[in-house]
């Protein structure tokens, strides 16, 4: 018989917290990050999720917005040995004349 070992995810932005028996990545939509699809990290790692707001013009791209409507890049999880990034890559927008 294999046991699976509990694994405890929290949030660092909000009171989000989840019980898994595997170690798969969480995600959840984070108030904490304005609705962000953010990724929860293992309880008591140093971790800090965090979402980068787009600075340059918008334009008539599909970007993705939180839920107080600023255009996000990416969404940033830093911890002691790496960087993940989630990228929301902008759209083209293309209209027949
Ligand atoms: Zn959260």
């Amino acid at each position: 018989m294999i046991l699976t070992p509990e694994q405890h995810w929290v949030c660092p932005n909000c009171d989000h917290a989840e019980v898994t028996g595997g170690a798969d990545n969480r995600f959840h939509p984070c108030p904490g990050l304005a609705g962000l699809l953010a990724p929860m990290v293992l309880e008591g790692t140093r971790v800090s999720v965090r979402a980068v707001l787009r600075e340059d013009y918008v334009g008539r791209e599909d970007v993705r917005y939180d839920g107080d409507g600023r255009p996000v890049m990416a969404v940033v999880t830093e911890r002691d040995d790496g960087m993940d990034r989630v990228v929301f890559a902008p759209a083209a927008r293309v209209t027949r004349g």
